[in-house]
């Protein structure tokens, strides 16, 4: 049975001791404290606020509690909290303004990103009209946190509809209680969303953005790979003729794609992302051949059959989960990139991803680098890219940076 958290944002004169070891990774800049580095944390109820202290009780900062994850305890901040509630509205407030700082060319993106945002555990995508949230900490899921968020995303974006986008593997993990997807606000939960390339410098002009249906139900993450939606555009400034798009969910790479090149193929295992990718050409205007089924072997096929691309998207799930998968992930991936890198023609662009955290920068190039070896081919890079800039990365927080995404020119 799943406890229900006990609410406990008044309860700021609990304290948590951490070790030496938690005290030095704050220090370096981290926010989190692992459970192994947690001395005394007696009697502090689920999703409690609490003062983090040293062993000579010197005061560190204010935490979220967790009693269940591994991840004990998630910095909020440097000073004593009193209201949880008014920071968690300050914050989301600070979160807006700097998306509308930084985001132009699309009325779809990540508004909250969880600890980059200094909310740990909350999650907001906005999708034109409708916001989808997520929530994945006790804290964040205990009121009043959970109505100062609807509150105040309704207060400052006006959507049409919020809807809860419940990760039930989290929810459990967390020991929160069983919760459905569903609307918290407002009425709407679908709606189409736009991205603007760099043709019209991200300005919305008539007809030059890319659209996507979007369904607050449906779908993988929140709906859409909102992280990726900088590198579509990337990857159309150097795409040319025949096109390949693997692992093309509903569309993203594909249809941007779709507007420099002569042809457009994408590859993907799951039906229902490839029945709303051709909803999405249709809406666009623009002819995608969809093809159903796993991408490792309908590129040896390809590859055996000798049919060459002029343009391969590589956007693979993540491999590595954990740090423990590591070695079979970097070997997926390199079977993939060198199926691609040989099947392309001199001059030919390859797009390829990963979104496993656990596969650092450098494993990432090394990869890519062996693969070129191993296909005789030889790869200029033409951009190194990581996730769009609303999913900010938090230095000191490698955690929050995952996405790696190299455009190369093969020759
Ligand atoms: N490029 C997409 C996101 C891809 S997410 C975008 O920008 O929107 C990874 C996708 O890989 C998912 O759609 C999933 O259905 C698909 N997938 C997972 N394993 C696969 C496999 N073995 N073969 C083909 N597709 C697979």
């Amino acid at each position: 049975m799943s406890k229900k958290p006990a609410a406990a944002n008044s309860d700021v004169q609990l304290s948590v001791q951490v070790s030496a070891r938690g005290v030095a990774r704050l220090k370096g800049g981290h926010v989190w404290v692992y459970r192994s580095d947690v001395v005394a944390a007696a009697g502090v109820p689920a999703g409690a606020l609490v003062h983090v202290i040293d062993a000579r009780g010197k005061f560190l900062g204010t935490a979220l509690y967790s009693n269940s994850s591994q991840i004990a305890l998630r910095m909020i901040s440097h000073d004593p909290v009193a209201d949880l509630p008014a920071l968690v509205r300050e914050r989301i407030r600070a979160a807006i303004s700097y998306r509308e700082r930084i985001v132009a060319d699309s009325n779809a993106y990540r508004v909250v990103f969880s600890e980059a945002d200094f909310l740990p555990g909350l999650i907001v995508d906005r999708y034109d009209d409708v916001i989808s949230v997520q929530i994945l900490t006790q804290a964040m899921d205990a009121e009043p946190v959970r109505s100062a968020v609807v509150e105040t995303l309704a207060e400052e974006l006006k959507p049409a509809g919020i809807v809860e986008r419940v990760d039930a593997r989290i929810r459990k993990l967390e020991q929160l209680r069983v919760r459905k997807s569903g609307l918290l606000y407002g009425e709407k939960s679908s709606t189409v969303i736009t991205m603007y390339s760099a043709e019209t410098n991200g300005r919305p002009v008539n007809g030059s953005g890319v659209r996507f249906h979007y369904d607050g139900f449906e779908g993988q993450k929140t709906g859409a790979f909102l992280d990726q939606r900088e590198n579509y555009a990337a990857a159309a400034q150097y795409a040319h003729g025949e096109a390949l798009d693997v692992f093309c969910y509903q569309g993203g790479f594909a249809l941007h794609l779709a507007k420099k090149c002569s042809s457009v193929t994408g590859v993907d295992s799951s039906r229902p992302a490839l029945e709303m990718a051709e909803k999405n050409a249709a809406l666009n205007g623009r002819e995608v051949e969809w093809i159903e089924g796993n991408a490792f072997d309908l590129l040896k096929d390809y590859a055996s059959a000798k049919q060459q691309y002029d343009t391969i998207v590589l956007d693979p799930p993540a491999f590595a989960k954990s740090k423990h998968d590591l070695e079979n992930a970097m070997r997926g991936y390199k079977e993939l990139n060198l199926r691609a890198l040989k099947m392309l023609t001199p001059g030919g662009v390859l797009v390829t991803c990963s979104c496993s955290f656990h596969v650092s920068s450098q494993n990432f190039v090394e990869m890519v680098a062996e693969a070129a070896q191993d296909a005789h081919r030889s790869a200029r890079i033409l951009e190194t890219r990581g996730q769009a800039k609303d999913h900010p990365i938090l230095l000191g927080v490698p955690e929050t940076g995952y996405l790696k995404c190299m455009i190369v020119s093969v020759s």
